[in-house]
C-alpha cells in the first residue's frame, strides 16, 4: 500500500490533484491506482511551521510518498510587503516536511519551487540548471531564497542519505480554487476578481501595470496530471520545469482581454501604468519535461481561463476572496 500525502492539499494545486485523482478513470494514466491511498491536508490539520505538529502529522498518516505543496504563496504586491514572512514561513515549512519524510523513510518527496525564484539577470529561456546562477528579483527575495533552499536540501538529503527527494518548477498556475483575494492574489485570479466587481458595480476595470509583461500560464488541472506523472515516473534529484512551451507566452493584456471576454464585461477597461510591472518576461523551457513524458496535451489557454472564470462566478460566495 502506498500512502501519498499531499501537503497544501486544500490550495489551488492540491485541489486540482484531488480533482484529477477522483475524476480520471481508476487505473488510468492519471487516475488512482490500486493500492494507493491519497491524503490531502491543509493547515487546519497541522501548521507545518510548527515542529511538533508536523511530526504528529507524519506519525498519523505514515506516508510513503509526499507531494509537498504547502507554502506561503502570493502575488507580486504581497511578496514585496512581507519579505520576512515569505522567507521564514517557507523555510520552516520545508524543513519540517523534509526532515519528517526523511525520519519516516519516505520513498519519494516532490517539493515545489517556482520560476519566480530564478535569478533576475539570467540568460533566457530558464532551464533546470540556472536556479542558483544569480540573485533573485528584489521584489520577492524572501520567497525565492526559501524556495531555492529546497533544491539545496534535496541534494544534501540525497548525498548524505540517498533519499529520493526532488522538486517541480511550475510557471504561473491558475484554475478553480485559486486565491482571488485582491490583496494577495496572483495576476490572473486578481484580474478575474477585479473584472467581476467592475461588472457587478458598473465601474471601470482597471488593470495594474502596462499590460506588456509576458508570462507562461499553466492550468492547475494540467499541472496536477504532471505531478501525478512525476510521482510515478520521475526519480532524479534535479528539478523539473512543469510548463507549457516558451512559444505559449501570453501578455497581461491578452490575459485581461480573455478575462473581459469570458466575463462578458462591456464597461470601461484601462491600464494603470503608475503601478509596478514586475519582471518583463521570464520564459522557461519545457524541453526536459517533453523529452521525458512523451504524449501530453495541454488545455488551450482560453478554454482553461473560461473554465476558471465559470468556476469563480459559480463559487463566488465560497471562493477565497
Ligand atoms: P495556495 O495558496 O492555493 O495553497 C497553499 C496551501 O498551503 C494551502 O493548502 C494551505 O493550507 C497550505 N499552507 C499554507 N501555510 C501552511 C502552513 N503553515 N501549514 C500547513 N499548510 C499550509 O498555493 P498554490 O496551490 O498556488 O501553490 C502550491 C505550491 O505551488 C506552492 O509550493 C507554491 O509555492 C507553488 N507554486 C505556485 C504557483 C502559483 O502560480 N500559484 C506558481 C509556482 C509555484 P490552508 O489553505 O488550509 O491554510
Amino acid at each position: 500500500m502506498s500512502v501519498i500525502l499531499v501537503t497544501g492539499g486544500t490550495g489551488l494545486v492540491g485541489k486540482a490533484i484531488q480533482h484529477i485523482i477522483e475524476t480520471e478513470p481508476e487505473g488510468s494514466r492519471f487516475g488512482k491506482r490500486p493500492g494507493e491511498k491519497w491524503v490531502f491536508i491543509g493547515s487546519s490539520e497541522a501548521d507545518l511551521r510548527n515542529q511538533e505538529q508536523s511530526k504528529k502529522l507524519f506519525e498519523k498518516y505514515k506516508p510513503t510518498h509526499v507531494i509537498h505543496l504547502a507554502a506561503l504563496v502570493g502575488g507580486l504586491f504581497i511578496n514585496m510587503k512581507k519579505k520576512l514572512d515569505f522567507l521564514r514561513d517557507n523555510i520552516l515549512i520545508n524543513d519540517n516536511v523534509l526532515h519528517n519524510a526523511h525520519e519516516l523513510g519516505c520513498k519519494k518527496v516532490i517539493s515545489c519551487l517556482s520560476t519566480c525564484v530564478y535569478p533576475d539577470k539570467v540568460d533566457y529561456p530558464l532551464d533546470e540548471t540556472k536556479i542558483h546562477l544569480g540573485l533573485p528579483h528584489e521584489s520577492n527575495f524572501g520567497y525565492a531564497h526559501a524556495k531555492r533552499l529546497v533544491d539545496v536540501q534535496n541534494h544534501a538529503y540525497k548525498d548524505q542519505f540517498g533519499d529520493n527527494f526532488t522538486s517541480a518548477i511550475p510557471t504561473n498556475v491558475f484554475g478553480p480554487h485559486d486565491n482571488f483575494d485582491l490583496e494577495s492574489a496572483h495576476v490572473l485570479p486578481a484580474l478575474m476578481h477585479k473584472c467581476y466587481l467592475a461588472k457587478k458595480n458598473n465601474t471601470p476595470f482597471v488593470v495594474w501595470g502596462s499590460g506588456k509583461p509576458l508570462r507562461q500560464f499553466i492550468y492547475s488541472r494540467d499541472l496536477a496530471k504532471l505531478f501525478i506523472w512525476m510521482l510515478r515516473e520521475y526519480d532524479d534529484v534535479e528539478p523539473l520545469i512543469l510548463s507549457v512551451g516558451e512559444d505559449e507566452e501570453v501578455s497581461i493584456k491578452q490575459a485581461a482581454d480573455a478575462v473581459v471576454k469570458a466575463m462578458g464585461f462591456t464597461g470601461e477597461y484601462r491600464f494603470d501604468t503608475t503601478k509596478a510591472d514586475g519582471q518583463f518576461r521570464k520564459p522557461a523551457s519545457n524541453k526536459k519535461l517533453l523529452s521525458l513524458i512523451g504524449e501530453f496535451e495541454f488545455t488551450p489557454f482560453d478554454k482553461a481561463l473560461e473554465e476558471t472564470v465559470q468556476w469563480f462566478q459559480q463559487n463566488y460566495e465560497n471562493a477565497r476572496i
